[in-house]
C-alpha cells in the first residue's frame, strides 16, 4: 500500500480549520485559552519551518452570545448575526494578542458565499490570500456571519475551509473537531463503530457512513465534513479529520502519524470550484 501518510510531511500550504466546540469550554461556552495558546504556538512554529498556514476559525457566534449574556446558542437570525459581530472582534482580539507573543502577524479574512460566486471577488480574495501568505502572515478566516443571508451562506466552516483550500491550491486541509475522525457508524450510539483511518476511494458508501453525528456547539456534522473532503480532495489536497482535543495532533498529522481519518487527494481535471458551492458534490 502506498504510504499516503508520509506524503503529509511534505505539505507546504496548509489550511487548518478549528470548530467552536474545540476552542470553547463545553460547560460554560467560554474560550479555552490554554488550547488557543497552544494552537497559536504550533501555527507560528509551522510558519517558522517555512510552511504556509491559513487558519479557519469558528467561534464568533458563540463568543458573542456569551459576551451578550445568552445562555444558549440563539436561534433567531438577527440575534445570531449580532452575536457574530460582537464575537468575531473579540475572537480576533484574542488571536492578535496570542500571536503577538511570538511576533507573528495574523490577518482577518471574512467571506460570504458571494465572495466565491462572484468572479471578481473570488479573484481578489485569492490574490489577497497569496499576498498575505507571501508576506509571512497567517490569515484567519471565518464566514462573514453578520451579513450572510440564508440563501448565500456557507452555514458551516467545514465547507468554507474546503473551498478556501481549493481557492488557494493548498496541499492539505486539517479539520479539527470534537470527534476522532470518520467512523463506520455513529460512535455516540453504536458501540461497534470503528474509526476509518484511510479513505482513498470516494464512493457512495462514504456518504452513507457520514451519518449526522453533529456536535453540540458548532454546526458542521460528519456529513458536512464529508462534503468538505470531496471538495478538498477533488481540488488536489489531502484532508485529515482529527480530534482537536490536543493541539499537538497538528504536529502528529504533519509527521505522517496514523491519526484521524485521511482522505487522499485525487485532483480532478478542470476542477471548477463553482460547481461545488452548494452541495460539496460534483454530481
Ligand atoms: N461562522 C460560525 C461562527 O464563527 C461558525 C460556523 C461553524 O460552526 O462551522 O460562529
Amino acid at each position: 500500500m502506498k504510504d499516503y501518510r508520509s506524503n503529509l510531511r511534505d505539505a507546504k500550504r496548509i489550511v487548518i480549520k478549528i470548530g467552536t466546540s474545540t476552542i470553547t469550554h463545553q460547560e460554560t461556552g467560554g474560550l479555552n485559552l490554554v488550547k488557543l495558546e497552544k494552537l497559536v504556538r504550533i501555527l507560528t512554529d509551522l510558519r517558522n519551518q517555512g510552511k504556509e498556514v491559513v487558519l479557519v476559525s469558528s467561534g464568533a457566534i458563540n463568543v458573542g452570545r456569551k459576551a451578550l449574556g445568552f445562555k444558549t446558542r440563539p436561534y433567531e437570525k438577527t440575534i445570531k448575526q449580532a452575536c457574530a459581530a460582537v464575537g468575531q472582534s473579540r475572537l480576533m482580539m484574542v488571536y492578535q494578542k496570542l500571536f503577538a507573543e511570538y511576533n507573528q502577524i495574523p490577518a482577518q479574512i471574512l467571506m460570504t458565499k458571494y465572495t466565491m460566486i462572484n468572479d471578481l471577488n473570488r479573484y481578489n480574495a485569492r490574490n489577497t490570500f497569496n499576498e498575505l501568505i507571501s508576506m509571512g502572515v497567517i490569515p484567519i478566516v471565518n464566514e462573514n456571519d453578520t451579513v450572510a443571508t440564508d440563501e448565500l451562506e456557507f452555514g458551516d466552516n467545514d465547507s468554507l475551509s474546503a473551498l478556501v483550500c481549493a481557492l488557494i491550491n493548498a496541499d492539505l486541509l486539517i479539520l479539527l473537531s470534537d470527534i476522532e475522525g470518520m467512523y463506520t457508524d455513529d460512535p455516540h450510539t453504536s458501540p461497534d463503530a470503528r474509526l476509518i483511518e484511510l479513505v482513498d476511494t470516494f464512493d457512495k458508501s462514504i456518504y452513507e457512513m457520514g451519518k449526522n453525528t453533529s456536535s453540540s456547539v458548532g454546526t458542521g456534522g460528519m456529513s458536512a465534513k464529508i462534503a468538505a473532503a470531496k471538495i478538498a480532495t477533488d481540488s488536489g489536497a489531502n484532508m485529515v479529520i482529527a480530534s482537536g482535543n490536543d493541539m499537538e495532533i497538528i504536529e502528529s498529522v504533519l509527521r505522517g502519524d496514523n491519526v484521524g481519518t485521511l482522505f487522499v487527494a485525487h485532483a480532478v481535471k478542470n476542477f471548477d470550484l463553482l460547481r461545488y458551492l452548494n452541495t460539496g458534490r460534483e454530481d
